[in-house]
């Protein structure tokens, strides 16, 4: 019986596993085709400064429209395109499609305003990153203090050399530094010092909870705490409520990203928000 039983498990397993490999084969196939086809495109979710009340800065998150399967998130092909390499044609897609976009609100309102773009990392080690940077800038015009570059620990604490050569190219074409998803890789203090980035970005994963969570809610203020102790600005990603961004405004946090503020959108959507403004209400003094 039981030996019937595990032949069939064994049998279910191996099918299961062809389809999931036929799946992933027939992604990467597809996946090759996207740029050409125009299937990628991107949606814009906005950061808030938290003292003016004002959109300071839009990141660009990539969406694949596969013909049959629909919308695939980028969580599921990001971590294929690092694995077949198509993440460098692809980011590089990304930056200039996002320094466009960005340089047209730029033209239609006279207030700075940032693009942030991720960076995986392979794209970081691509040896030609610091010109396709350079060259995305020159071709959208978008001066270069505007683009933000996030960045995870992870890719930071890779190959530390390598790494602080390419922070150094990047910092002399003058763009802003971001490290993303905070406190969950594993950058030491020292290393955080060295890197000389413009700001860290708190991990979903400790705003979530606020403010009842006590374990998160002091991990939040002790990173808060050292970065502008290093003069760094802080961003808080995944706010949700309006009780997190009340506690993370009392905390002292700069800016704010989260389903509350603003979902990922289209970007004509980005264009009615920056027209609005200021776009936080509810404040004591409004
Ligand atoms: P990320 O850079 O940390 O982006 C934040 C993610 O959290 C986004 O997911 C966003 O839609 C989601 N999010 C924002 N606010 C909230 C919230 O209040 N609650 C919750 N539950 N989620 C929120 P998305 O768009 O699925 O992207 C996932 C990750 O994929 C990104 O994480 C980033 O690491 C990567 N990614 C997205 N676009 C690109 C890209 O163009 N290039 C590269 N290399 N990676 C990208
Ligand atoms: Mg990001
Ligand atoms: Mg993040
Ligand atoms: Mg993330």
């Amino acid at each position: 019986h039981a030996k019937n039983c595990g032949k069939n498990n064994a049998k279910m397993y191996s099918s299961s596993l062809t389809m999931q490999i036929m799946s992933h084969v027939q992604l990467e196939v597809g996946l090759r085709k996207a740029l050409q086809n125009q299937e990628l495109y991107l949606l814009y979710q906005p950061q808030i400064d938290v003292s003016s009340a004002t959109i300071v800065s839009v990141e660009a998150l990539v969406r694949w429209r596969h013909p049959e399967r629909g919308i695939i998130s980028p969580t599921e092909f990001i971590p294929l395109a690092e694995e077949t390499g198509l993440i460098v044609p692809i980011g590089e897609w990304v930056l200039r499609t996002a320094c466009q976009q960005a340089r047209q609100w730029q033209i239609s309102d006279d207030r700075p305003l940032r693009i942030a773009v991720n960076l995986s990392a392979k794209q970081f080690k691509d040896e030609n990153l610091s010109q396709i940077v350079l060259s995305a800038l020159q071709d959208s015009g978008m001066p270069a203090e505007l683009l933000e570059l996030e960045l995870t620990e992870g890719t930071l604490m890779d190959d530390a050399r390598a790494t602080m050569q390419t922070l150094e190219r990047l910092r002399a074409i003058g763009v802003y530094l971001a490290i993303d998803d905070f406190g969950t890789g594993y950058s030491s203090m020292s290393y955080l010092k060295r890197f000389n980035v413009s700001a860290l970005k708190i991990d979903r994963s400790f705003i979530t909870g606020l403010p009842q969570d006590s374990e998160n809610a002091a991990i939040t203020r002790a990173i808060i705490a050292m970065a502008h102790g290093l003069k760094l600005n802080v961003v808080a990603e995944g706010v949700e409520t309006n009780e997190q961004l009340r506690m993370l405004e009392q905390c002292g946090c700069d800016m704010v990203q989260g389903y509350y503020l603003g979902h990922p959108s289209p970007p004509e959507n980005i264009a009615l928000m920056l027209a609005q403004r200021p776009v936080l209400d509810g404040s004591d003094d409004n």
